[in-house]
């Protein structure tokens, strides 16, 4: 049986059973009662709604950060100027490829395109 339907039983049994100023008096504790049960129900529903919100919002999350991660390259990305594409990594720093860089010692960044394989170097400034 549900509780409303038991609140009504009960209702209905101080009608018929009790006298006032008893009848009165139980059934305005009854009425206080279940008002308090009316609340704590809404309360109870409105948490299960949250609950539920929360979980969307979670998968969501994971969803998006799995995207990210797919995405997100594994590298400080650079522009390739052979192929146009944020593809290139810094692989390191050496002397430069020249007998002038060799000579004077002039050191060059060293960069490596994932997309087109294409290397190449510059000067560090
Ligand atoms: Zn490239």
């Amino acid at each position: 049986m549900s509780i409303p339907l038991q609140f009504q039983e009960l209702d209905d049994l101080i009608v018929k059973h009790t006298a006032p100023p008893v009848t009165p008096i139980l059934r305005s504790k009854l009425s206080t009662l279940r008002e308090q049960v009316e609340a704590q129900t809404n309360v109870a529903d409105e948490l299960a709604t949250l609950k539920k919100a929360h979980t969307a919002l979670q998968n969501e999350h994971e969803a998006f950060k799995a995207a990210q991660m797919v995405s997100a390259p594994a590298f400080k990305a650079y522009l390739c100027p052979h192929c146009g594409q944020m593809q290139a990594e810094l692989t390191g720093t050496k002397t430069g490829p020249t007998r002038s860089d060799m000579m004077l010692d002039i050191q060059h960044r060293y960069y490596h395109c994932h997309k087109c394989k294409h290397e190449w170097s510059e000067p560090m400034k």
